[in-house]
């Protein structure tokens, strides 16, 4: 998130009514960009709801990107208001000519590292009774006493110093407010639910798919999540040619107009040397995801190659091979992937747990059922991953344990086996099996999702979108 974007604080004013002006505004953006500018300007002067606290006179645009973002999307670029209080920060001062001075003020400041309530109020001359009474609130009292750099603390005080209101930016989606009643104060948070909006994005390769990403503005995670989709079908080390194409839509998150985050990826298009891949995220009721191709078909196989990133391969799989610790020949029936103490080990897919334990010189072990007679085994653990037990499921990917050298290791490494019907293959080498294609009583939805996705993915129209958009208004603002 940046921190330098719009304040969530703000947007926490916004209202269902507000939101339909706003849409209403969109309209009124076609009228002029000078009236957006105009609006922004008036409606914003304050300088509150910037995170610029030293300069309130001067208003900070959003980023560039958002306004981009903003029209490819018919967003409204008006942001949402306060009911505008009068804004001020400890160094300005109040315009006599158009303030009243004893009306309440707000100050607002971005939190630093060691910043802390006693502190700002001190700043602020705020007698430190309040502050007391302000803790007294138990749900002030945990949110306040560990303020986190970046977040946005804004007050209403008084003419005598004291303090009407505090709002305080817990994370990205939640604001607390504290108001003085006559009971004391009253803390309540209010939480808002991201919209999601769709954005699209393409480029051509010329030297690695990463500067091609950059070069295309791709988030970074965005161009790692690509990479991953087409994992099994392309060597993006080896095969990727310039010249090469690819195209994304994928998912950004926004509150109150402002962007807050990149989201998954919902569909992705590319062009290795001639050859079209396409991926299309589909998302189950229980709500995890794959991406299958548009015909339904996984594009992942059924086993990850390798339990851990491993540094290197530091014993292969062989029927006869020199043990360094018993000093004999004797096959190995696995390989060993030498990764540092402590490193994440997954499961390499669906499973279920059949032993976990010790197993003499494979030290801490878990051995994974998968169906169809496979199982998988990850040996010489430091730990496994806590409130893992024997009988219970775990999915792909998911972390069973860490990186060690318990049991007879030479080294921290995963001493992992791939068997079938009891039989051990080089789990480097062997051909694995597809995943499921996706069952068929998901196709029609999907088949409806998949080309209204490639459809946007090709025509780069982002109508659907904003469809959804509208649909979404009424559910933006959530209160609890
Ligand atoms: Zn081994």
């Amino acid at each position: 998130m940046d921190h330098n974007d719009l304040s969530v604080i703000k947007s926490q004013y916004t209202t269902k009514r507000q939101f339909k002006n706003q849409w209403l505004w969109v309209f009124v953006a076609g009228l002029g960009i000078t009236a957006v500018c105009l609006e922004l300007f008036l409606s914003d002067s304050s300088g509150l709801f910037w995170k610029n606290t030293q300069s309130p006179g001067i208003v900070a645009p959003p980023s560039t990107e958002v306004h981009r973002a903003s029209r490819e999307l018919a967003l409204p670029t008006r942001i949402v208001n306060a009911p505008a209080p009068v804004a001020s920060t400890p160094a300005s001062k109040p315009k006599k000519d158009k303030v009243d001075p004893n009306a309440p003020q707000w100050h607002s400041i971005t939190i630093n590292k060691g910043d802390n309530l006693y502190r700002l109020f001190n700043r602020w001359n705020i007698d430190s009774k309040q502050l007391g009474d302000i803790l007294q609130n138990t749900k002030a009292r945990k949110v306040l006493s560990d303020l986190v750099p970046g977040n946005q603390l804004s007050i209403l005080l008084g003419p005598q110093q004291q303090v009407e209101k505090l709002l305080y930016e817990i994370d990205e989606t939640n604001v607390i407010e504290i108001v003085r009643t006559a009971q004391g104060f009253k803390a309540t948070r209010h939480q808002q639910t991201p919209i999601i909006h769709l954005k699209k994005s393409e480029g051509t390769i010329k030297t690695s798919l990463f500067s091609a990403g950059k070069r295309a503005q791709l988030p970074q995670n965005v161009t790692t999540q690509l990479e991953k989709i087409f994992a099994w079908d392309i060597n993006f080390a080896k095969s990727v040619r310039p010249g090469d194409k690819f195209k994304v839509l994928y998912q950004e998150q926004y509150i109150g107009g402002q962007k807050i985050g990149t989201g998954d990826i919902v569909a992705a298009e590319f062009d290795n040397n001639g050859k079209i891949y396409q991926a299309i995220r589909y998302t189950f009721p229980d709500g995890t995801s794959r991406y299958y191709t548009p015909n339904g078909h996984s594009l992942q196989k059924a086993f990850l190659r390798a339990p851990v990133r491993y540094t290197h391969v530091s014993s292969r799989f062989s029927k006869s091979r020199y043990h360094p610790i018993l000093h004999k020949y004797r096959a190995h029936e696995g390989v060993d992937l030498a990764a540092p103490y402590g490193r994440q080990i997954h499961a390499t897919s669906d499973g279920r747990i059949i032993f976990m334990g010790r197993k003499g010189g494979y030290g801490n072990t878990i051995v994974l059922s998968h169906g169809h007679k496979i199982t998988t085994l990850y040996a010489h653990m430091s730990r496994f991953k806590r409130h893992l037990h024997a009988g219970q499921r775990v999915n792909e990917g998911e972390v069973i344990g860490y990186v060690g050298a318990t049991g007879l290791a030479t080294g921290p490494h995963v001493h992992y086996e791939y068997r079938i019907n009891g039989r051990h293959y080089d789990p480097l080498k062997i051909k694995l099996p597809n995943a499921q294609s996706l069952p068929k009583k998901y196709r029609p939805e999907f088949k409806t999702e998949a080309n209204q996705l490639l459809a946007q993915l090709n025509i780069g129209q982002n109508i659907q979108v904003a469809q959804n958009q509208l649909a979404n208004l009424n559910e933006q603002i959530k209160v609890n």
